[in-house]
Formats: C-alpha cells, structure tokens, sequence
C-alpha cells in the first residue's frame, strides 16, 4: 500500500508499511526468522557495505518484519523514519547516543517515569553525560538551564504517572530558539492521542512495550525521526555532520538528508550498540497496532468514567487525571491530545502509604504490577516500586507521592473496575 495522506489513522495502523509478502503472497507480514541474508553476489555485497544500497545484511541491523513496524510506527507519527529497538530505554539511549559525546547534557522534564529518572540521573553519567531536571511548566527554567554543551531537551507527551500534560508547542520554540532537537517519550499518549511531531517535536521514542502491542506480552522501543532538524546548521552533532571515519568519511546529514538520523540509527547505531528488536516481538507488536485506535478509545473512555467516580468518592483525598475539568492541565489536553488525556492517573487514598499498600493488595480485577498500556487495568504504588529508588522530593516531583497509587485502566467492563475499586478502598480506609 502507498502511504497516502488520504488514508485515515485507522487505515495506516493496518496496512502502513506492510504489502503482500512478495515470495508467497501471505497477506499477513511473515515473521522473518533469519539472521542473515544471501548476498546476489560480490558487488552487491559491497555496496550494501558501504550503504551504497540500502537492503538487508544481518538481522542485528536489519530485518524485513521489523521494517514493517518501522514504516508503521513512523507514518502513524507522521515522521520520516523510524528504529526499533529492544526497549523503550534502550531507545531512549539509542535516540540520545547520536547527539551526544562527553560533557554532554540535555534538559530534562522532572515530570518523567522512574526509569527514565533513573537512567538519566545515574546510569547514563557512565557515558560522561548529564541530565539536567527542571520544571518543564516553567519555560525561563528551562531557558537558563541550556548552556553551550547541551545536545537536547527530553520530556514526555502525557507524564507518566501523574495526570501531566506538556505544552509541546512551548517546549519545541525553547528548543528551536536554541537550536537543540526536542525528544518526547510519546508511550503513555501514543500517536491515537498525540502527535509530538505535529507540535514541534525533533524525535519521537516509544517504550512499544506499552499500548503500541497493547497487550503485555513483549518489550520494545522505537525512535521516530521527523526529519525536519538541520543537523549541519552547527558544529554540535558531528556525528551527523562531519565525515564518519567508520564509513570511509561519509557524512550522514549531507548524504542522506532528512534520513540521515534514522540511518545512523541502524548503520552506527543498531551495528555497535545491538539494542535490536527481534523479529517475534516485532510481531507480537504489529499484531497489537493494528487495533490500536479502538482500545486507545475505550482506553479513555474507562478512564475519564473512574477518574469521575474515584474524585467524588469521600475515600479519596484527590485524583490527578488531566481529562477532569479539576485538572490544571485540562486546558491542554484540548490543544494537545483533544482526543483524550490517555488512560493513566493517580489518585491518593485517605490514609496515606498504608491504606495504598492495603488497596493494592484488596483489588481482584487490578493486577499490581510494574506495567501500564496493558488491555487488563494495572495498578501500582509507585513509591514502594518504581519510584522506590527517589528521594521524597523527586518521588512529589514526579508525581509519585507516598499516598498515591498509579492505575493503568483496561479495557474491561468499566463498572467492573468501578465495582473492584469500590470493594477494596472501603477495606483500605475501614
Ligand atoms: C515503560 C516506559 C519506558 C521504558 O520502556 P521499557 O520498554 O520498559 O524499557 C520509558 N518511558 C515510559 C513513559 C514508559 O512507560
């Protein structure tokens, strides 16, 4: 199918990227379980070497169902061009790796999930790279934090887990007046709900994990690039702009254009860092993105009903869902994901740490775990678990106080899940 501006989300989410198998006919895309690929001879061989050609080589760079997610993921983003990984923080290293050298640091959103907080406050510090957090509300914050050695600035569509909302918009004309590409973690929103790039985001990046496959059964992540970034306008990422000594001095930027990020992604990226996606899980995904739009629908639908019904519910103290019209962040959700504010929120329980903990425990539909974007409703105190390993003031900061839970609303029967919750916060605060 040729990807038309004609065609509808629901229309993409089926067939972008994909076309009858050439060798069978299989209208369904094979899963493509090799690990490498007959060359047609000598030349060939070469050319594909020296990315003369683009076709496929190995399955740690390339591989013919992952492509089909690529392609998929890209156009349902409205970007040029995507790379799938193994895990949503596996592309969030790959998304930063090309953009990045020691002494490096980016700008980042406090409103982030705990992983993320994790991994760009400790670990990528290994790599002689920093993250600055900052109140991304506060956009003179954000201003006075970039300095002459930041590569990025790194937020999220609808923050997880706290019912947050980011002004896009705002976010990318910082990030455009200081000439840095804006990343956004687009796994709570997805493309249904939000289009990043529509706003002014650079690059996209997916834990695909979540509500992309929809249906917790495989991890992955996805970079997206718009296209529209002007890698040579300065001297910042030569890695995209300055001859390439692993690749005979090719530059990317000047030799593949708007592509030039999504091929470094594979030909630099995926070769020496193997962050792969495998094709099974490409699969596993493809399968989920096709009724993406229709769960995501239910997904909100489910969710604005118990976010009502939790805030009118003396058992609880407030509940932070930007779909409320109690939320600051509802005027937002109009101009950035009119569609809905996702399906994640928190709400904190009278009693505190301890009635969460008995909450947690009482529910039977919920299932406590460290997931969200599943078809089943999730549910988790993010204090005990993912947030466990912040202080108090990043854990607020993030939205993951000690008296809140995190729900992940399903897509069951809705007064099912209303019913579960009834059941369990009256044993929580007896
Ligand atoms: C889960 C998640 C990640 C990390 O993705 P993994 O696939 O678990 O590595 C990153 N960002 C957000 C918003 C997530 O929900």
């Amino acid at each position: 199918m040729t990807d038309g501006p004609t065609y509808g989300f629901d229309t993409l989410q089926i067939h972008a990227g994909a076309r009858p198998d050439p060798a069978t006919g299989a209208r369904q895309t094979p899963i493509y379980q090799t690990t490498a690929y007959v060359f047609r001879d000598a030349e060939h061989a070469a050319a594909l070497f020296n990315l003369q050609e683009v076709g496929y080589i190995y399955s740690r760079l390339t591989n013919p169902t992952v492509a089909v997610l690529q392609e998929r993921i890209a156009t349902l983003e409205g970007g040029v061009g995507a790379v799938c990984c193994s895990s949503g923080h596996a592309a969030q290293i790959m998304a930063l790796f090309p953009l990045m050298a020691p002494g490096r640091n980016i700008v980042v959103s406090t409103r982030l999930y705990g992983g993320t907080v994790t991994q760009f406050s400790q670990t990528i510090k290994r790599f002689g790279w920093s993250a600055k957090f900052v109140d991304f509300d506060d956009l003179d914050a954000v201003r006075k934090a970039i300095d002459e050695d930041t590569r990025a600035l790194f937020c999220e569509s609808i923050a997880n887990p706290g019912g947050y909302v980011t002004d896009l918009p705002a976010i990318a004309a910082v990030a455009d007046d200081a000439g840095l590409p804006l990343i956004v973690d687009n796994t709570s929103a997805t493309p249904y709900l939000c289009r990043p790039i529509e706003h002014g985001a650079t690059l996209v990046v997916h834990s695909t994990t979540k509500y992309l496959t929809g249906n917790g059964t495989v991890t992955g992540g996805a970079i997206v690039d718009s296209g529209r970034f002007d890698w040579s306008a300065s001297d910042k990422f030569p890695s995209l702009s300055a001859p390439e000594p692993a690749y005979h001095g090719l530059k990317f930027h000047e030799t593949f254009g708007p592509l030039a990020y999504t091929f470094h992604g594979i030909a630099i990226g995926l070769r020496d860092l193997g962050m792969t996606m495998n094709p099974q899980a490409a699969h596993y995904t493809l399968m989920g993105i096709e009724t993406l739009s229709l769960r995501m629908e239910r997904h909100v639908e489910n969710a604005m009903k118990i976010a009502e019904w939790l805030e009118n519910d003396p058992r609880v103290d407030y509940v932070t869902y930007a779909g409320l019209k109690s939320s600051p962040y509802n005027g937002r959700v109009a101009r950035i994901c009119p569609k809905g504010a996702g399906a994640l929120f928190t709400f904190a329980v009278k009693g505190g740490y301890d009635a969460c903990v008995k909450l947690v425990n009482a529910l039977e539909i919920f299932s406590h775990v460290a997931n969200l974007g599943d078809t089943r409703s999730l549910i988790i105190h993010s204090a005990s678990t993912t947030h466990r390993q912040l202080s108090p003031e990043q854990q607020r900061a993030a939205g993951a106080a000690p008296e809140v839970v995190r729900l992940s609303i399903g897509i069951e029967d809705v007064n099912d899940l209303i019913a579960d919750l009834d059941q369990a916060l009256a044993k929580a605060t007896a």
